[in-house]
């Protein structure tokens, strides 16, 4: 068995931590990259041009960790067909692309999570509205009255009630951005804390450093277009929320979609009061995890040696195998 993904978002360190953990890997994507996963950081022993080649893949006996990125550029329906192994439940996949899905599903963990206004009339505080599908903040905007809203709506082709099927109108909570990683095993049955970070957005990271004056002067607009990720260590009392949380979280999942294992992440803010407000859910490795190839201070404190995301993905698969049951974490 090979372990093989797509040759972006995190790719870099599921295949170091396959390496680590004795595989061999496989990188697939656009051959202007394959220097990357080659020669400059050599963790692909094969690189195969192509968005999904899915015959090479079956040839060479891969199992295919999916990424946000896989999934992005293949789409939910193909990887939902598509035949060479895949670890972690694919039925998550519907849940979490459909926003009204995967609302259920938070409010069913019994996370706190923003109001959600269906009428943009209703608007009696910030706002943040998210159009359906758009990838890593692309096109988000803040209002902050019904006016507001239907002026900033209209270059999104948004001009009547009719239209509001295409964006979310969420409350915008105002706290500092928390991303936890975690990993459950299936095959332990256990949920770990991996590491968390921030995500460094432009122009949002920017803007503070604009005085008022001139940021209402230039009529600037916040994006969220992610450029990179920072580490965040948690206040040591906010870990245990944290951590009920993902339980609750893949709680609920067993009960809706029958499981969510491997890598998943819960993005939202903590607010003043300490409370943790979910706005969204990844469920499968997020570039989050980026900053921690060599490990992070919560997997340092499990493991006696440097266990990235990656590399717990890695460790899953190969007790897989020793326990003859790689049929249980792969669909
Ligand atoms: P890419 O392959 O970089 O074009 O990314 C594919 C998807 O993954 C996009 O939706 C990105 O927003 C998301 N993504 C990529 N890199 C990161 C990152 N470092 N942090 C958060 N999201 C990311
Ligand atoms: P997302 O694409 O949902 O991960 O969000 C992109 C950016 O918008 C992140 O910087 C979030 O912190 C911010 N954001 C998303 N939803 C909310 C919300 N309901 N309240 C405050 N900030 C939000």
């Amino acid at each position: 068995m090979r372990v093989a993904t797509y040759a972006s978002h995190s790719a870099l360190q599921i295949l170091k931590g396959a390496k680590d953990e004795g595989f061999e890997t496989v990188a697939f994507g656009p051959s202007k990259v394959k220097p990357l996963y080659t020669r400059y950081f050599p963790v692909a022993d094969h690189f195969i041009e192509g968005k999904y080649p899915e015959e090479e893949l079956l040839e060479l006996e891969a199992v295919v960790v999916p990424t946000g990125s896989f999934v992005a550029y293949l789409g939910v329906e193909l990887v939902e067909k598509m035949e060479v192994p895949y670890y972690g439940n694919k039925a998550v996949l519907r849940w979490e692309s459909d926003r009204s899905l995967e609302r259920e599903w938070l409010e069913k963990a019994k996370l706190s999570l923003p109001r959600i206004y269906e009428d943009p009339d209703e608007i009696d505080g910030p706002v943040i509205v998210k159009p359906f599908g758009a990838g890593g903040g692309r096109g988000y905007f803040l209002a902050s009255s019904p006016e507001d809203f239907w002026k900033k709506a209209e270059r999104l082709g948004v001009r009547e009630k009719e239209d509001l099927s295409r964006v979310q109108i969420q409350e915008y909570v105002v706290g500092v951005p928390v991303y936890p990683h975690y990993f459950y095993s299936k095959l332990n049955g256990e949920l770990e804390l991996m590491s968390v970070d921030r995500r460094y957005e432009s122009n949002a990271d920017a803007i503070g450093r604009i005085p008022a004056r001139e940021q209402i002067d230039l009529g600037i607009s916040t994006d969220y277009t992610v450029v990179g990720n920072i580490p965040i260590v948690l206040r040591e009392s906010l870990l245990m929320d944290v951590i009920e949380a993902g339980e609750r979280v893949v709680k609920a999942a067993e009960e809706l979609m029958g499981g969510l294992w491997g890598p998943f992440c819960l993005e939202g803010v903590f607010t003043p009061d300490m409370e943790f407000v979910v706005f969204e859910i990844s469920a499968r490795i997020v570039a989050g995890t980026n900053p921690f190839v060599h490990g992070s201070p919560y997997t340092w404190l499990r493991y006696d040696f440097p266990v990235s995301t990656g590399r717990r993905i890695a460790m899953e698969l190969k007790q897989g195998i020793a326990e003859d049951r790689l049929g249980e974490i792969l669909t």
